[in-house]
């Protein structure tokens, strides 16, 4: 049953890179962000995490988009929040067994708290007490519920990690 065909190799090539067992992937990042989407879920490969990016590849719906598969790992509801804010477009898909058990396009949350940093340094969650930081989710940034500072650019810099 074994054949050279070439359009055959391709797909098994295809497969190997594509596929993953059991995990997660989250498709449909905006180009770039790839690599605070693995900050966000704290994986920094040091562990042994088995997963691929897939960095800037031309898509349909975003110019570029960025894939990360992960091995081994499902998303909890607060990491997917906090993912919905730098890859507001993702869509994430559970595998199990190499199936697509569960497709979803993250929904950003109104409210954040206790994932990011504010970065006003006179803010009262920045102090010495410890109080929960609190950040209101708008379409195009947050701000903060304390001190009213709203961030548009470069959100994953202020995620706490
Ligand atoms: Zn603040």
């Amino acid at each position: 049953m074994s054949n050279g065909h070439n359009s055959h190799e391709n797909d098994e090539h295809e497969l190997r890179v594509s596929k993953i067992r059991d995990g997660t992937v989250i498709d449909h990042v905006r180009g770039g962000q790839a690599l605070n989407v693995l900050a966000i879920l704290g994986i920094d490969g040091t562990r042994g995490e088995e997963l691929s990016i897939g960095m800037n590849v031309p898509s349909d719906r975003l110019a570029r988009k960025d894939i990360v598969k992960v091995e081994g790992r499902e998303l909890s509801q607060d990491e997917v929040d906090v993912l919905s804010l730098i890859a507001p477009d993702a869509t994430i898909n559970i595998v199990r067994d190499y199936d697509v058990v569960e497709k979803h396009r993250v929904e950003r949350p109104d409210i954040v708290e206790g994932v990011l940093s504010c970065p006003n340094a006179s803010c009262i969650t920045t102090g010495t007490e410890p109080v929960t930081s609190r950040f209101s989710v708008f379409e195009d940034g947050v701000r903060c519920s304390y001190c009213e500072t709203i961030v548009r650019e470069d959100i994953a810099s202020l995620i706490d990690t």
